[in-house]
């Protein structure tokens, strides 16, 4: 039952233009995202929508992630960091694509979310990801640089740490918005030269990124 809702959702996300590279594709299709959702939520893994998971947090909906994984350009072999590892999905989905010849490091503030991923990733055969429980909105220094830097949760503006975090050719990739409401999924290169070349890629809807580099409370 479940491999046929997941193949109709990467269909219509297929369809629908969000998907379009073959290894996010082959990922989308591979990873089962019931394995992540709370057992209250399970029979609307495959709709394409956001879904609690508990804490006060969400698993975003696998367009939106399909737009987040698209953008970043991810290729075998590289050293990703997410920032909000909440469900763990989103890093199964990355290590699928980068492998084991490259890192995943995902970080969560909430230290029964992060349990929580880290049980999901252990039980789905992603256990080799890192499951980190700290303040991300500073990165995670030791083991920077990254090729790619992944923010699931919103903040004011790009994260300084991050960006210093990013190797030359880098992407970070997160939702900006002055408040909550109105907020723009954006990447930033870091160029050859170390400058920030920036791209915007439309509207979105994430909780806040909450922390020294964040948000500062969740009000
Ligand atoms: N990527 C997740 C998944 O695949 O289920 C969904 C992430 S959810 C939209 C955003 C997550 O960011 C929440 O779990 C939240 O607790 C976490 N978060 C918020 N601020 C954070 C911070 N400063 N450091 C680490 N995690 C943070």
């Amino acid at each position: 039952m479940w491999d046929r809702e997941r193949e109709e959702l990467v269909e219509r996300l297929v369809k629908w233009g969000y998907l379009t590279k073959p290894d996010i594709i082959a990922a989308f299709r591979k990873v089962p995202r019931h394995e992540f959702i709370p057992s209250s939520e399970k029979r609307y893994a495959y709709y394409d929508q956001p879904l609690p998971i508990g804490s006060g947090q969400t698993i975003s909906a696998p367009s939106m992630i399909a737009i987040m994984m698209e953008t970043l350009d991810l290729s075998p072999g590289m050293r990703v960091l997410e920032i909000g590892a909440g469900s763990g999905y989103n890093a199964a989905l990355i290590a699928e694509v980068v492998g084991k010849s490259g890192a995943v490091v995902t970080v969560e503030r909430i230290k029964e979310l992060a349990e929580f991923a880290e049980k999901n990733l252990r039980k789905t055969g992603y256990g080799w990801v890192k499951v980190v429980v700290g303040d991300g909105s500073a990165g995670y220094e030791e083991g920077a640089p990254w090729d790619r830097i992944l923010v699931t949760a919103c903040a004011p503006e790009l994260p300084r740490p991050l960006i210093k975090q990013l190797k030359i050719g880098g992407k970070l990739g997160a939702p900006v918005g002055k408040d909550y409401m109105f907020q723009t999924w954006t990447i930033a290169e870091k160029t050859e030269t170390g400058e920030i070349s920036i791209t915007e890629h439309g509207g979105c809807s994430f909780v806040p990124l909450i922390g020294r580099c964040g948000w500062k409370t969740e009000d």
